[in-house]
């Protein structure tokens, strides 16, 4: 089965200015210009990793700057018979941008255009914009983009779009996916396509597809009104589980809040050490909570609803008496990356989300898991969503990696057995792929299978990411 979106959605936009595809890198680079084709060793390696694995030097590496550009490179790659590798920032945690095979990747750092519409509430984007950009150029015109993955400072909405990244802000806000009111994208065979959410949803399709099924080109994006009223508290607790009862507790009682963040004692210590704050050191746990609005008195209801139930499971509660002492405490939460990376030589983030309600058990069972190992685990995330980030840092030299590797696949267990998922936010990539086939059943990788024969029949698209090779045959 192959579908042709190009006939019915978008017709091919324009005459291309090449009848035919180049036939060599040279040519390729002489078509688009020196510095957009990178033929040399040197420069090729620096685009052979992401934030998380390494792979192989890519064959070619082209920094396309406009939607015909990327037509271009694959048109070059179907004719060479090379495989695309699309890449944002390379900040990704699940080996997604990382090249396996001969392969060009195709890097959208070139592609930063963006528009804001304020009339319109929206904000048309290339992918290779930078994520905080979005929401500085709209906040002049009082609107802002609420995705704020933690890297939202570094990452491309290009790269957010193929993960569909959330953020502190999703639990209230939503996450990448739910902003998109039209992507356009580039398919294997060179057609590019227009998809809005009129019919079936193609766009969700396409959004959290990790670079697998088209080279998204563009977005139209959903601004929102800033709220104008924040409050943020730190509450502490003494035992892990407590602070998971508390979520579900404030939640019961009617809160949304608009971020609710959780660390452990590892974090606490961590980020305490790198950013010296005075945080509570011999806490078991924090949540770091914000309440947001336009009416001050449903902010401050919210937020005595949150500190009311952390009270009521144990936690202490402190409430920021400003804006300067929110902006300290979710620094420390902004802190945690660098903080706990300075902890150990390595370390390997798990990104596993699970039903609100199996959380006290989660974060209990994994702390016990790091325990039997003996590694060291770190836990955070964005808990409100059920989205958790276990760490295990190590040493290479004592730790032997394949026990890490087993604690993380333990670690994965434990969020499936509790009715989870393999990822919350980083996607499956290359790191989680393998591990696929425990956590869906035949039946549906055969149908995810089809849905990628369909978009890509010859997998030439980020081969070897999210499906596991041996399902292969099921197409
Ligand atoms: C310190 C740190 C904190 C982080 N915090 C968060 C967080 O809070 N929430 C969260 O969700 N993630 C987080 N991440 C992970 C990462 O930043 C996100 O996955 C982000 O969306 C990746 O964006 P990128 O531009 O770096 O993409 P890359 O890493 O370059 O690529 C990621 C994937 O997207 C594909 N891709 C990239 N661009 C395109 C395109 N134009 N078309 C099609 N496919 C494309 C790639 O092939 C790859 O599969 C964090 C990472 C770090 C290092």
């Amino acid at each position: 089965m192959t579908l042709n979106l190009g006939k019915r959605l978008a017709p091919r936009p324009r005459r291309l200015p090449y009848p035919e595809p180049a036939r060599t890198p040279e040519e390729l680079q002489a078509r688009l210009g020196r510095e957009k084709v990178l033929l040399e060793l040197a420069q090729r390696r620096n685009y052979s990793y992401d934030g998380i694995a390494m792979g192989a030097t890519p064959a070619l590496v082209v920094l396309p700057e406009s939607t015909a550009e990327v037509v271009e490179v694959v048109r070059f790659a179907r004719q060479r018979g090379l495989s695309v590798v699309p890449r944002g920032a390379a900040s990704g945690l699940s080996g997604g941008a990382v090249p396996l095979e001969e392969s060009i990747v195709v890097s959208f750092t070139r592609m930063t255009g963006l528009q804001i519409d304020p009339r319109a509430r929206r904000a048309v984007a290339q992918p290779g914009v930078v994520t905080a950009r979005i929401a500085e150029q709209a906040r002049p015109y009082g609107l802002t983009y609420p995705p704020d993955p933690a890297s939202f400072r570094t990452s491309t909405i290009g790269g957010n779009l193929a993960e569909n990244a959330g953020g502190p802000l999703c639990f209230k806000w939503g996450v990448t996916g739910d902003y998109v009111e039209a992507l356009e994208f580039v398919d294997f065979s060179g057609e590019v396509h227009r998809l809005e959410r009129k019919a079936y949803d193609l766009v969700g399709l396409m959004v959290g597809s990790e670079g697998t099924l088209g080279l998204i080109t563009g977005a139209t994006l959903r601004l929102v009104p800033l709220p104008r009223h924040t409050r943020t508290l730190m509450a502490v607790f003494d035992e892990v589980g407590q602070a998971a009862e508390a979520v579900s507790a404030a939640i019961a009682a009617g809160a949304v809040p608009a971020k609710l963040e959780f660390m452990d004692r590892g974090c606490i210590r961590a980020v305490d050490s790198y950013l010296r704050l005075g945080l509570p050191r011999e806490a078991a746990a924090v949540l770091l909570v914000d309440t947001d609005g336009d009416d001050p008195l449903v902010v401050e209801e919210e937020l005595a609803w949150v500190a009311e139930a952390c009270e009521g499971r144990g936690g202490r509660v402190r409430v920021a008496r400003d804006a300067a002492e929110s902006e300290a405490l979710w620094r420390a939460r902004r802190a945690i990356s660098p903080a706990i990376a300075a902890l150990k030589p390595k370390r390997l983030n798990e990104d596993i989300a699970v039903p609100r309600s199996s959380l006290p058990e989660v974060v209990r069972a994994i702390e016990l898991l790091g325990q039997r190992y003996g590694l060291q685990v770190v836990q955070f995330g964005h808990i409100g969503d059920g989205n958790l980030h276990p760490n295990v840092l190590f040493d290479p030299r004592v730790d032997p990696e394949e026990k890490v590797w087993e604690l993380l696949h333990e670690i994965a267990r434990v969020a499936l057995q509790h009715g989870g998922v393999l990822s919350g936010e980083h996607g499956i990539g290359l790191m989680k792929r393998d591990f696929m086939g425990e956590a869906v059943d035949p039946e549906t990788l055969g149908a995810l299978w089809a849905v990628k024969a369909a978009f890509d029949p010859q997998n030439r698209l980020n081969p070897g990411k999210v499906l596991p090779e041996t399902n292969s045959q099921a197409r």
